[in-house]
């Protein structure tokens, strides 16, 4: 029953109670007043009879027909119309007396020591009776008549029915109106307070905005406009980095200002029709209804130039970065739970990268469906020689020939097609993997260099290692084990580690480094740019190469930084004597702008994608780099 109709009911039931109580006083108050009435009246009447009876007595007996001549109430309908002495002898009246009382005595008894004229009210076998008795003047007799009660009760009740029955209609009218202006004024209260209850609920204390559950509900709201109309939507994670120094060295109230100001600024940047929240210390999500790729990635730009300023705090100001992961949908989830998970592995990775935002990529997500099911089958594809190695050259761009390759692993997946390295080598590594796949690659990079050589092709070549690599201290006695049994020269084989691998554990990395340069392998630094070496470890590692990171090689004919750190790096690995390899050589203007700038070897799409070894030897045989020696004659011969 709702609140309104119940507080009506309990009024109107509280004013009917009142009602019945107070009418059950007035009832009785009225009832006895009457029976007071009444015995009085009847007092004051028989009175009148007994002075009529006295001239009448004088005669008696016999003048009984004076007495029957006189007008007598109660004579009719009296139960007890005596005249008697005072110790109750009754007096004959011709039949006119009445004795049809059976309590009679008691009364008379109770007379009997009664000087006065009486009256009252008697109750015999639950019947009420009305009685007086008074002396007749002049003599020492009394007059007793006993006289039913008229319908005191019926009678006060009529006279009280209608009184009660306004008065129920006031208090009922008054009951009504009160129950309903009180419930108005309870509901306007009850509603406010329910509303600050469901603010309090859907909404974060310290910032005041929706908090995860508003925010889940607005996503789906969201959707279901997108099931509707063929909208899209983005949905953000945002993470602030570092914020638990700004805590644990500013202090927790340091740290709730900044993220009041983080959520104000969010707010501020963002349209009215997107949702910010917060879903707990100091991660934010933004919902953006209506949303492709691009609208996104600007908003996601923008939000992170607005985040990058300063926070102003008593006198000193605060800078926070702030990793922003984003989901689409639809093609990154179709319900709240997969985009918010996705937009939370997005961001982890911008974390990772510190690249400010990140769009999901299932092949990221440590959790895709995918991603689990290559951990479960990588380690049989490699006993089931689902790997293979595609061959990218180097050119040397001296000579302008391919004396090197680059040995890349690639999975011919048997439902999911290629999948390249980037994908599993990553899960090889995570998952015990990678020593198995790296003794893969090196058996059958020397394998495949044999046969070359074999076969008159004279080609070098490189084999990359895992960071996990380095835990490996035996690495060196094995590859040296490896080029033994296959009887190759150690100086056919260049090793590529990562600079960031390397920069993970140096002091390891020069000790593999320092043993695998003594056997004479080569060693170069791969992705060389990204990963903060200083150049003091640089001039004491023993690699012989730097392999430039492709993004800067790839877009610096249009980029001037690039040029100026690709420029930069050719010429510190040339003035510590160190080769340099510019890999990521797309086109023309690319190639051109290394070999100006110096490098000593390019490699890229512009000049080959990696190959399987069969596609490589027919590219040596073809391509303007490919390899050939020069005739007995002095002409050249294409050695495929
Ligand atoms: P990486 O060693 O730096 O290899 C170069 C990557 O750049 C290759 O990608 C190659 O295909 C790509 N690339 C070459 N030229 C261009 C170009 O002009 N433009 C662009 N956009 N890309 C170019 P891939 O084969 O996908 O390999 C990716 C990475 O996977 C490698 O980077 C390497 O770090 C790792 N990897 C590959 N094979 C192995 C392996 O056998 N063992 C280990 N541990 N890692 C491997
Ligand atoms: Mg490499
Ligand atoms: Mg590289």
């Amino acid at each position: 029953m709702p609140t309104r109709t119940r507080l009506l009911v309990s009024f109107v039931a509280i004013a009917l109670l009142v009602l019945t109580v107070f009418g059950i006083m007035a009832y009785r108050i009225a009832n006895e007043s009457a029976l007071l009435r009444e015995a009085m009246a009847m007092q004051a009447t028989v009175d009148e009879i007994a002075g009529q009876m006295t001239s009448a007595l004088q005669v008696l007996p016999p003048a009984l027909d004076t007495l029957r001549g006189l007008r007598l109430p109660y004579l009719q309908h009296a139960r007890l119309f005596l005249v008697h002495t005072a110790d109750g002898k009754s007096v004959p009246l011709g039949g006119l007396e009445r004795d049809q009382f059976p309590d009679k005595g008691k009364l008379l008894a109770q007379l009997a020591n009664t000087a006065q004229p009486a009256s009252g009210q008697l109750l015999y076998r639950n019947l009420q009776y009305t009685w007086a008795s008074v002396f007749i003047p002049g003599t020492d007799l009394r007059l007793t008549v006993v006289h039913p009660s008229i319908d005191v009760e019926f009678a006060t009740l009529r006279s009280l029915g209608m009184r009660m029955l306004i008065t129920a209609g006031i208090v009922i009218w008054i009951a009504v109106w009160g129950a309903l202006i009180i419930t108005a004024l309870l509901t306007k209260h009850l509603n406010k307070q329910n509303a600050r209850l469901v603010h309090q609920a859907l909404h974060d204390d310290l910032t005041d905005l929706p908090n995860r559950n508003l925010l889940y509900d607005r996503i789906e709201q969201a959707l279901h406009r997108c099931h509707r109309e063929g909208q899209s939507l983005a949905l953000f994670i945002m993470d602030l980095d570092r914020f638990k120094e700004v805590n644990d060295t500013l202090g927790h109230h340091f740290g709730d200002h900044v993220l009041q100001q983080v959520g104000k600024r969010i707010s501020a940047t963002l349209r009215e029709t997107d949702t910010v929240a917060r879903l707990g210390g100091d991660e934010f999500a933004v919902l953006i209804p209506d949303a492709h790729m691009q609208d996104a990635q600007s908003c996601a730009e923008k939000l992170l130039a607005t985040l990058d300023v300063a926070i102003p705090i008593n006198g000193m100001s605060l800078s926070v970065k702030t990793s922003i992961g984003i989901a689409l949908y639809p093609q990154h989830g179709g319900d709240a739970e997969s985009l918010l998970q996705h937009a939370d592995v997005a961001m982890y990775q911008a974390k990772r990268s510190g690249s400010g935002f990140n769009i999901y990529a299932q092949d990221q997500d440590p959790h895709s469906l995918r991603r689990l099911t290559l951990i479960g089958e990588l380690r049989e594809a490699i006993a089931a020689g689902q790997l293979e190695l595609h061959y990218q050259p180097k050119v040397n761009l001296k000579q302008q020939r391919t004396h090197d390759v680059e040995a890349l692993v690639r999975w011919q997946h048997p439902t999911l097609g290629l999948i390249l390295p980037e994908e599993f080598v990553p899960l090889a590594e995570q998952n015990g993997l990678i020593a198995g796949l790296t003794d893969w690659v090196l058996h059958t990079a020397v394998k495949q260099c044999c046969d070359w050589r074999a076969r008159g092709i004279c080609l070098r070549v490189a084999v990359n290692l895992s960071a996990h690599s380095l835990h490996d201290l035996n690495l060196p006695d094995y590859i040296a084990a490896i080029l033994k049994a296959a009887d190759l020269p150690a100086s056919q084989i260049t090793i590529e580690l990562t600079e960031s691998a390397m920069m993970s554990d140096l002091a390891r990395a020069m000790d593999i480094f320092e043993r695998l340069a003594a056997m004479g392998i080569r060693l170069s630094i791969d992705d060389f740019g990204t990963g903060l070496s200083s150049l003091s470890y640089l001039k004491r590692l023993p690699v012989n190469e730097l392999k430039i990171d492709k993004s800067f090689v790839i877009d610096m004919a249009e980029d001037e930084n690039n040029a100026v750190i690709v420029r930069s790096i050719i010429d510190l690995a040339h003035n510590i004597g160190r080769e340099v390899v510019a890999e990521g050589v797309q086109d023309r203007d690319a190639l051109q702008l290394v070999e100006m700038l110096g490098a000593d070897t390019a490699q890229g799409y512009y000049i080959s994608r990696p190959r399987s070894a069969a596609d490589l030897e027919t590219w040596l045989h073809d391509s303007e780099w490919g390899l050939r020696v020069q005739g007995p004659r002095g002409d050249t011969l294409h050695l495929v």
